[in-house]
């Protein structure tokens, strides 16, 4: 494909992904998701649509509110950004449902991620939704059905493991089962190999921000870190490896 699909995939992207920033506002506070209309959190002033311009309105107001001058968060834009990319991505390098399919989980994902940095929580509507998806993918032979099985086998009886250890480590329940129901839609996506490597992926990168937070702040048993936003960083990335590398990651492991 050439570079103007390419944009022009960015900028639905960034669309998508001002619809994810309201989903990622409201869905924790049981608040509709059509009504009311975009509005400022800190004033309630509605936001004209030539203001609600997904990455270029942020910019060109400098992060502020119209109205009131408030700070509006960057969470808005980098959400927006990072689901451009992924939008771009899939749709220039998968090919027919494959790629519709794969941009659904991948919106999914990121929202449920973000979620769970924000209040600790996956809400269980994300995951049925993922689910959902998987299941009509299975039905139109995008995931293969044995594939699905050996991956959600291997997410959920690992992070089950991963939980049980913390849990006799730390002696308090460090994962919740939003994590384990998360294992599971992951697995079915990824199949078994990659789902291993994403939960190695997961684990090790949580550990390095959980060292690097305790050099700064002081060594606290108790502090604990949400593990969605690592798991589906680290499934996204072993997904695009595998999709250039093919077989070879696994090689490259064994
Ligand atoms: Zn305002």
């Amino acid at each position: 494909m050439d570079w103007e699909s390419s944009v022009l995939f960015f900028f639905l992207g960034t669309i998508g992904g001002s619809f994810l920033n309201v989903v990622i506002y409201r869905l924790p506070q049981r608040l509709s998701l059509i009504h009311p209309r975009s509005h400022c959190t800190h004033c309630k002033a509605k936001i004209p649509f030539y203001r609600n311009i997904p990455l270029v309105s942020f910019i060109l107001q400098i992060g502020k509110c119209k109205e009131c001058n408030g700070q509006i968060s960057p969470q808005y834009p980098l959400v927006e950004l990072i689901t451009g990319i992924v939008w771009s991505w899939c749709f220039l390098n998968l090919e027919g449902t494959g790629s519709v399919l794969t941009v659904l989980l991948f919106s999914t994902l990121i929202t449920i991620a973000w979620i769970d940095g924000l209040t600790m929580n996956i809400p269980l509507k994300l995951i049925l939704f993922v689910l959902g998806v998987e299941i009509v993918g299975c039905l139109l032979g995008d995931i293969s059905l044995r594939k699905a099985l050996g991956g959600a086998f291997i997410g959920v009886i690992c992070l089950g493991l991963i939980m049980l250890l913390t849990f006799l480590l730390t002696k308090r329940q460090g994962m919740g089962f939003g994590d384990l129901q998360l294992g599971l839609v992951l697995g079915i996506w990824l199949g078994s190999v990659n789902m291993a490597l994403t939960l190695f992926g997961a684990s090790f990168i949580s550990l390095l921000v959980w060292l690097g937070i305790s050099a700064r702040k002081g060594l606290n048993k108790n502090r604990a870190l949400p593990f969605a936003p690592f798991l589906i960083f680290s499934a996204g990335l072993v997904f695009v490896i595998d999709f250039y590398l093919g077989v070879g990651i696994i090689q490259f492991f064994i």
